[in-house]
Order: C-alpha cells, then structure tokens, then sequence
C-alpha cells in the first residue's frame, strides 16, 4: 500500500511548542480570570498609536501591500542609521530565521552551528530543510560557549546562531565577545554568516553597551535580528526585521514571499515606531518589573538567573516538581513557560507582565509551594 506521504524528517520533528493560549486554560480550568506570562508579549500590549493605525487602515484590507514595504524598510533603516538595502522585514523574525537557512544552507552539503539548548525555532527550521545541525552545550550557568562555537565550525558551516540576551534563560554575552567571535569565523570559516538574535536586546540595562547596532559597522558576515513582537508589542501582528549584509539582503528579497508582511503589519509596526511614549513606558515597566519578580522568586526560595531580557528563568526549591508546579499554577489561573522543549525539564520562565500581573504570580507561586508542588 502506498499513500501520500511527507518526509521522514518532517515525520521525525518536534514541532514548535508555543505557550499555552488565555482561551484554553480558561476553558480548562472554568476560569474567569487568567494571566499569561508565557510567551514574552509586551505587558502594556499594543502602542496606541498602533492599534490606531490598525482601525485607521482597516479598508485598506482588500489591497495588496506595496512589494517589499518600501515604507517600512526605509523607516527602520533610519532607526539603526543603515542602508535601506541591507534591511530584510518578514512575518516574524521566524521567517528570516527560516529563509536564511533555505537560502544559504544546503542539505547534504552544508552545517548550521547554535548553542544547545537555543531558540527552538534555529534547530526546528533546520531539520526541515534537512541542513545538518551542530550544537555546543550551553556551560553550568548558562553562559554561552563562544568559542566552542567558532571550533565547532569548519568550511562547510554556513551559519552560526547566537542570541543575545538568550532565550530562555536571559544571559547576555558582552558585545567584544561577539565581536571576537565574528572575527574567528571570518578566518575559519569565511563562508559562515553570525546570525545575532537581538529578539530582546532592548531590555538590557545597557543595550548602547550590548547591541552590535550601536558599534559602528557591523562586520561584513554579521546580520543582526529585531523583532516588533516583544519591546514594540506586536507580536499578534507577526513583524520581524533584520539588518543583513547587502548580498544577503539582495538574496532575501529574492526569496521572501511577495506579501508576507500584510498592509496592517506594516501600518502598525510603522505608527509603534512613533509611539515614543508607550515605547518608553514598555521598557521602564519591564525593568522594574524584573527587578521586582526576581526579588520574589528569591524571596520564595528559588533560584533565578541574571536576565537582561523581559523574562526570569528560574528553579524551584529543592524537591519541588516543575511540572506539577506548572500544572498547579494554571488551576490558579497563571500560564508560565515550563522549559521541558528545551530540555530543561527542571527549569521555568516567567515573562515580565504588569506590576498587578507580576504580584498576582508571586502570591499563586507561594500558595502553590505551601500546598506543596511535591513529585
Ligand atoms: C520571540 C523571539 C523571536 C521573535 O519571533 P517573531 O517571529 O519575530 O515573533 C526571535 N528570536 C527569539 C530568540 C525569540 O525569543
């Protein structure tokens, strides 16, 4: 007997595991009220402004948007003072992130190189396109190991991942390390492009010290990934932007589907831009809120990791279950991240939400280690 069928790798793949949905849980649990700190959205949601454009332009929803959202490239281009050309937008950074790897990779031929465990999205769209993978281990406290990376890599290596700040645990890596690690690519394997993850830089403390965008030039095999989903609170809207070498951003645009960012995304991501205040707003609640939610999860008992991103990761006490813990604290109406598809079966994250939200999550968290979230 034989039947359509899809590709053994595609058989074999672990798909994407995203956050749980407010929906969901509420229809699970017959809960009125449920908060998600799940998926790192912005917790003042959309700019005004954004959400105005939205209304704004919602006629316009029987055009097609203009190729290659001129209006848009031009406008992040003078955020980062570079060349319109080298800037590539696409539904989500996922979709740069997938196209940089079908358009430069080779299957059979050529190596993708990233940190273990990573941003599940670098090795899931690799085994689909049936690119051999490479990973170094992450060391004991999460830092990444960068040169581990640059020996992992050999002529045949075409891209290599790093994020900073990481996800899931929110360590970032200094900017001269980075910039080191470039420089060894450029000798040992000069066909290799460092792909930057920059999904989170904004909430750094210090981005003007951390981001590659604020130190002059980037290096000529360096693109440097944004996204409108997280700091700019798009993420519904599916934006994401990249800064690329010119010959590379000449082949994205070759292979990007012609409309992938919709007349709406672009108007909305265009009027965040502008919104300077919810802009502002966003970042100073993150900061402070991470502040706070790590002094109450310490203040609990649990270990927490420096993080330079809008999320904490963290441990529970010892003999407390993460799964059950988990489990527990979606019957109080609360939707964490568990880190099992990361291979971090012991680990959880908590996205950064309203000081309202963030208090909510710390008294469900205590209440649910006194009844004892035990294995
Ligand atoms: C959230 C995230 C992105 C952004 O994804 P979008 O497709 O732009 O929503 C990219 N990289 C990392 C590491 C992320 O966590």
């Amino acid at each position: 007997m034989s039947a359509p069928s899809v590709l053994e790798r595609i058989r074999a793949l672990d798909a994407y595991a995203p956050g749980l949905s407010i929906a969901e849980i509420r229809r699970r649990h017959g809960l009125e009220k449920v908060i998600k700190l799940a998926s790192n959205e912005n917790p003042l949601g959309a700019s005004p402004l954004a959400q105005e454009a939205i209304r704004r332009n919602a006629g316009l929803a029987f055009r097609y948007p203009q190729g290659g959202n001129p209006r848009l490239t031009a406008a992040i281009g003078r955020l980062h003072g570079v060349a319109q050309g080298r800037v590539a937008v696409g539904n989500g950074s996922d979709e740069i992130i997938d196209l940089l790897i079908r358009m430069i990779a080779s299957p059979g031929e050529h190596n993708i190189v990233c940190c273990e465990p990573c941003f599940s999205i670098y090795p899931i769209q690799a085994r689909i396109s049936g690119v051999a993978l490479r990973r170094v281990p992450l060391r004991p406290d999460f830092s990444q190991d960068l040169d581990g990376l640059a020996e992992l890599t050999d002529a045949s290596t075409r891209l290599v991942f790093v994020t900073t700040p990481d996800n899931p645990s929110g360590y970032c890596p200094a900017r001269e390390a980075v910039a080191r690690l470039a420089g060894r690519l450029a000798e040992k394997a000069p066909q290799a492009l460092l792909v930057v993850d920059e999904a989170y830089m904004d909430f750094a403390k210090d981005e003007a010290a951390l981001s590659l965008l604020h130190a002059g030039e980037l290096p000529e095999n360096v693109a440097v990934l944004r996204t409108f989903s997280k700091s700019w609170g798009l993420a519904g809207m599916r934006v994401g932007y990249g800064i690329l070498p010119a010959a590379i951003a000449d082949g994205f645009w070759r292979s990007r589907l012609p409309f992938s960012v919709n007349v709406l995304a672009e108007e909305a991501a265009l009027a965040a831009l502008s919104d300077h205040a919810f802009r502002a707003a966003t970042l100073e609640t993150v900061r402070e809120g991470r502040r706070m939610l790590a002094e109450g999860l310490s203040g609990l008992g649990c270990q927490v990791w420096p993080s330079e991103a809008n999320f904490l990761m963290f441990r529970l006490p010892e003999g407390r279950d993460a799964r059950a813990c988990f489990e527990g604290l979606l019957g109080r109406g609360i939707i964490i991240r568990p880190l099992r598809s990361y291979g971090l079966p012991e680990h959880l994250r908590v996205s950064v939400g309203t000081p309202g939200e963030n208090a909510a999550f710390l008294r469900a968290l205590g209440d649910e280690l006194a009844a004892g979230a035990r294995p």
